[in-house]
């Protein structure tokens, strides 16, 4: 078991985070709970600001708050200079509640509502990125009607789609997402929104895909790109003021897993940029969006463990009080996690379990192979690196309340997002007798 963060282990054998007995906060705000070691977020965040910081050019790290938002995630965002992405206006709510500094906000997203759109703009956010030619035009008449000038990134696919260890050229890509490059419609938006009036263009920016653990996928993205940048710059003079390269740095979220330092990333997209650029040129704005990255490793899970169950010479089930209503991705993904039992840290892993949740799926199962002490009802479990995707996806399926999250950092404990209640499950519902609004 390889402990990260500031995880140590206590003398009477607890897994301890940010200086904090786990055991302790399991008993204190109960399971299943959320748990963030605040300062692996910060040590992060800094990684990637001095990465860039080293190559002394104009950057943006812009945190992608879809990862886990919450207000004092925001804040410890603005805390560490970070910038915002939001894409939904819940997402822009929160961070505007959160009193992020809005001229760091940039808001992405397929299908923007109108609603959505003059929300940013009342707010005066940093950026627009632009998905399609149906926003384009949307924002350029709701920013008309404001009055009001807005930046705007378009976001392209450029037929590169890194996944984790392998790339797919798809050369025209069939994505819900961007203006694909191939077929000219970038060309053409870049041509369209030069030419109005509500819109400043300020550049491109791509996603390629996430959990991604090599330089690879990131060069081959910008060697695209510049092949028709250079095109563009001596055919009618554009070239971009920002260059988004978007997220998908790697995380461990098991001991199969390696990611690279991050400053591997942040180096070979500079170079590969410096690279490409021809004659004349001059060097964008490099932004980036890491989510998982920022958030995932810092996060863990405590669960109470429950029932167990033998099925004779097939599988050892041990269940938790919690499931696929506080981590989606091992059903929706077959994400992979490691776990250990917090108050038996000196006992040896030697049982294999499977780890179920409590919902009412047979496909609940938070890990399927999974070694830990021998383990019995009432012990406290933990399961790694859930930080990211796993609060935001969070559920209310089987009418589960959803967990408390704190933050953790120097031995002081944060409660950031108070546990649900039986009442905020019914809070919006209406008896059916007053329900009827109309005959
Ligand atoms: C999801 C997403 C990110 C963040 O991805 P991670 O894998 O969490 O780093 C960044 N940019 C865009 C456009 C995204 O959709």
């Amino acid at each position: 078991m390889n402990l990260y963060g500031t995880s140590t282990i206590s003398e009477n054998g607890h897994l301890t985070i940010g200086g904090v007995d786990t055991v302790q906060l399991a008993k204190k705000f109960g399971t299943a709970l959320y748990v963030y070691d605040v300062s692996m977020i910060r040590e992060k965040a800094r990684a990637f600001r001095s990465a860039f910081e080293r190559e002394e050019l104009n950057y943006q790290v812009a945190y992608a708050s879809k990862a886990f938002s919450c207000v004092a995630m925001i804040q410890l965002a603005e805390e560490e200079g970070l910038s915002l992405d939001v894409v939904s206006g819940g997402e822009l709510y929160t961070a505007l509640q959160a009193g992020f500094p809005v001229d760091r906000i940039h808001f992405h997203g397929n299908n923007k509502s109108e609603a959505e759109i003059r929300m940013a703009l009342d707010a005066e956010i940093g950026c627009f990125v632009v998905d399609n030619f149906y926003e384009l035009t949307l924002l350029e008449q709701l920013a008309e009607e404001k009055g009001v000038r807005a930046n705007v990134l378009l976001r392209i696919t450029p037929g590169i789609e890194a996944h984790t260890h392998d790339y797919i050229l798809t050369g025209q890509e069939d994505s819900k997402f961007g203006f694909d490059l191939q077929s000219g419609q970038v060309e053409k938006a870049i041509q369209s929104a030069n030419g109005m009036n509500q819109v400043h263009l300020l550049g491109l920016h791509c996603h390629i895909g996430s959990q991604i653990f090599e330089t690879t996928g990131f060069v081959m993205a910008i060697e695209k790109i510049y092949s028709y940048l250079s095109k563009w710059y001596e055919s009618f003079g554009f070239q971009p003021e920002v260059l988004n390269l978007g997220g998908g740095f790697g995380i461990r979220y098991t001991s199969d897993d390696e990611p690279l330092p991050v400053e591997n990333y942040i180096n070979a997209m500079i170079k590969t940029v410096k690279s490409q650029m021809t004659a004349g040129m001059r060097m964008p704005e490099i932004w980036i969006e890491p989510g998982r990255s920022l958030v995932g490793e810092a996060g863990i899970t405590l669960y109470t463990v429950g029932s167990h169950k033998q099925v004779p010479e097939l599988r050892n089930y041990l269940a938790v009080d919690g499931g696929m209503s506080d981590n989606l991705r091992p059903a929706l993904y077959q994400a992979k996690y490691e776990a250990t039992i917090a108050n038996r840290m000196y006992e040896p892993s030697d049982h294999l379990y499977s780890v179920a949740g409590k919902c009412c799926e047979s496909g609940d199962m938070l890990i399927w192979d999974c070694e830990l002490q021998r383990a019995i009802a009432g012990d406290t479990m933990a399961v790694f690196s859930t930080g990211a995707y796993g609060y935001s996806m969070a559920n209310n399926y089987n009418r589960l309340p959803r967990p408390a999250v704190v933050f953790v950092e120097n031995g002081e404990v944060s409660l950031v997002v108070r546990r649900e209640s039986y009442e905020d499950l019914i809070r919006h519902d209406m008896p059916l007798k007053q329900a009827i609004i109309s005959k």
